[in-house]
C-alpha cells in the first residue's frame, strides 16, 4: 500500500504519523477502493495537538499580532486555498463523490469563511457605555484560547473552515478533527496554512475516529472552547464532555427541515428549490428540505413537476461535468438510508419516485414518498440522504403546526408570493433560518445555528465573536 496517497497529522506546522504508527484506510464511494490512508489519532497525537496549541497562544505571537497583520495572514491562506481551489475539491469530490460543481462551489465558500472572518475581526469595534454617574464604561473582546473544532463528512472543508475561520481570526489557535471519512481536503487546508506562514501550533489537524481522537479533544482541559458540527447524538456526548472542564460549546447539529409550498407559490421557483433542498449533496444536508408540505389547491400540478424534476436529475461518476447526483458518501451510510428507504412500504408508505440503487453501488436515487403516517421513523427521524417525505395541507394554521412538530429546529423553507404570509409564517416556524422563496443563501454576518436537537448557539458575524472571545467589561472613574 506504499503507493497510496497519506494524510497524516499536522502539528506544530508540519505533517506527522501518529505517535504510534497506527493508520485507517480513506474510500472512494464512487469507485468503492481504498484511495489514500490517514493517519489514526490516539490519546497521545490528541495531547500533543494541544499542547503544541497551548503553547502557540500562551507564547506565539498570533493572539498578541496587530489585527491588520492576523487578516493579512489569513487572507495569505485564502490566496493559496484559491490558488489549489481545483485541488481541493478534487478531495472532496474523491472523498465522499460530491459532484465536482458542487465541490468546487463549496471550496468558493471555504475561501469566503477565511476572508469574511478575517476582515470582521479586523474592522470590529466595541461598545461604549457613558454612564450617568460620571464612569465610562467599555467592552473589549480578547481571544478566548485554544479552540477544538470538530467538524462532519457532508462538507469536510466547507463546515471545518466555518469553524476555524472565526476561531484563528479573533486571535486563538486551533486544532481540527475531520471526520474519519473525509480527511483529505482539511489536511491540505493544514498544509497550506504552513506554507501562508501560520505561527506554528495556530492551525493544528488532528485526523482519527471520534473516539479517541475527537473525545480526547473535548475532555482536555487545556482546551477553551468546542465547536462541533455533526449528530444530535454525538452532540449530547460531546457536551457532557466539555462540561467536565466548563468549556463553553457550540453545537450545530441534525435536522429535518420543512419545506413550505403555498397555493400561490410561483411553481417554477418552488420546484427548482424543493429538488435543491433535498437532492444536492445526494440529501447530505443538515438543512435539506425533507419534509415537504404542498397546499392541496396545487398539489397535483406541483407534484407532476417535482417528480418529473427529481428523475431528470443526471445521476453518475461525480467528476463527470453532467453528473447532478451521485452515490452516497459511505458503505455504512448507504446502509443507514437504504434501510430507511426499505421500511418505508412497512411504515404504509408509498414511494413515488426513486429507491435504492439495484447496481451494487452505494446509491439511492432521488425519493420521493407519500402517504406515511406522521409518526413513521422516515418521516420524524433525520435521514440525511436523498428521501423526501410529502404531505398536504388546507390552512396556514395546520402547515405552521405540522412544520414546527419535530424535536428539530434548524431550518425551514416557505415558498409564497404574498408578503404579509411570508413575514407572518416565518416567524411562526420554530427554526433558527428560514428562507422565502429560496434556499441555501447565507450572509455570514446573520446567526446561523438550531433549536432544540439541531443546536446549542449561533455562529456568524458577531454570533462567532462572542462564542470565540472572553468579552470584558472595562470601567473608568473619569
Ligand atoms: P457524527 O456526529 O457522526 O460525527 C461528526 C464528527 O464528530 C466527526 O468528526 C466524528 O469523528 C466526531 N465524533 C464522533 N464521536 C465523537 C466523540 N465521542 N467525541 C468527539 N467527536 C466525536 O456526524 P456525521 O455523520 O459526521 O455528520 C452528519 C451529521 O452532521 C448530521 O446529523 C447532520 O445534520 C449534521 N450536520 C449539521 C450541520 C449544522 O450546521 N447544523 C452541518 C452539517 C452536518
Amino acid at each position: 500500500m506504499s503507493d497510496l496517497n497519506f494524510f497524516g497529522h499536522i502539528i506544530d506546522g508540519e505533517e506527522v504519523p501518529s505517535v504510534d504508527g497506527a493508520r485507517f484506510e480513506v474510500w472512494n464511494p464512487w469507485t468503492q477502493e481504498v484511495w489514500a490512508e490517514a493517519a489514526e489519532g490516539g490519546p497521545d497525537d490528541a495531547a500533543l495537538a494541544v499542547a503544541s496549541s497551548r503553547r502557540a497562544f500562551d507564547e506565539g505571537p498570533w493572539p498578541r499580532m496587530a489585527r491588520a497583520e492576523r487578516a493579512a495572514a489569513i487572507h495569505r491562506l485564502a490566496d493559496l486555498m484559491d490558488e489549489r481551489a481545483d485541488d481541493l475539491a478534487t478531495l472532496d469530490t474523491t472523498n465522499m463523490a460530491k459532484p465536482f460543481a458542487q465541490a468546487q462551489h463549496d471550496v468558493a465558500r471555504s475561501i469566503w469563511n477565511f476572508r469574511f472572518f478575517a476582515d470582521h475581526q479586523r474592522d470590529h469595534c466595541g461598545e461604549v457605555y457613558p454612564m450617568d454617574s460620571g464612569h465610562h464604561s467599555y467592552s473589549e473582546y480578547g481571544p478566548a484560547g485554544v479552540v477544538a473544532a470538530i467538524s462532519p463528512w457532508n462538507f469536510p472543508l466547507m463546515m471545518a473552515t466555518w469553524k476555524i475561520a472565526p476561531a484563528i481570526a479573533w486571535g486563538n489557535t486551533c486544532i481540527i478533527k475531520p471526520s474519519e471519512d473525509t480527511p483529505a481536503s482539511v489536511t491540505l487546508l493544514g498544509r497550506l496554512a504552513t506554507e501562508a506562514g501560520f505561527p506554528p501550533g495556530v492551525l493544528n489537524v488532528l485526523n482519527g475516529h471520534g473516539s479517541p481522537a475527537g473525545a480526547s479533544l473535548t475532555a482536555d482541559d487545556r482546551v477553551d472552547r468546542v465547536t462541533f458540527t455533526g449528530s444530535s447524538t454525538t452532540g449530547k456526548t460531546v457536551m457532557a464532555s466539555a462540561s467536565s472542564h466548563l468549556a463553553p460549546v457550540s453545537l450545530e447539529l441534525g435536522g429535518k427541515g420543512a419545506n413550505i409550498v403555498f397555493e400561490d407559490a410561483d411553481l417554477d421557483n418552488a420546484v427548482h428549490w424543493a429538488v435543491e433542498a433535498i437532492f444536492r449533496n445526494s440529501g447530505q444536508i443538515c438543512l435539506a428540505g425533507s419534509r415537504l408540505f404542498v397546499a392541496s389547491a396545487v398539489y397535483d400540478e406541483f407534484m407532476d413537476r417535482f417528480v418529473a424534476a427529481a428523475e431528470a436529475l443526471t445521476i453518475g461518476d461525480p467528476f463527470d461535468p453532467k453528473t447532478r447526483f451521485s452515490s452516497l458518501a459511505s458503505k455504512k451510510h448507504f446502509e443507514k438510508v437504504a434501510s430507511y428507504v426499505e421500511g418505508v412500504g412497512l411504515e404504509g408508505g408509498k414511494i413515488l419516485t426513486g429507491g435504492v440503487d439495484t447496481e451494487g453501488r452505494w446509491l439511492v436515487r432521488p425519493t420521493i414518498v407519500t402517504d406515511l403516517p406522521l409518526t413513521a421513523s422516515a418521516y420524524c427521524d433525520e435521514i440525511f440522504g436523498p428521501v423526501c417525505v410529502v404531505n398536504r395541507f388546507e390552512s396556514e394554521d395546520e402547515v405552521v403546526s405540522l412544520a414546527n412538530d419535530t424535536r428539530y429546529g434548524l431550518n425551514a423553507m416557505l415558498f409564497t408570493e404574498n408578503l404579509s404570509r411570508a413575514h407572518r409564517v416565518a416567524s411562526r416556524l420554530r427554526a433558527g433560518t428560514v428562507w422565502v422563496n429560496c434556499f441555501f443563501i447565507r450572509d455570514l454576518r446573520t446567526p446561523f445555528g438550531g433549536v432544540g436537537d439541531s443546536g446549542v448557539g449561533r455562529e456568524g458575524g458577531n454570533f462567532s465573536r462572542e462564542f470565540f472571545t472572553e468579552p470584558k467589561a472595562i470601567v473608568m472613574q473619569i
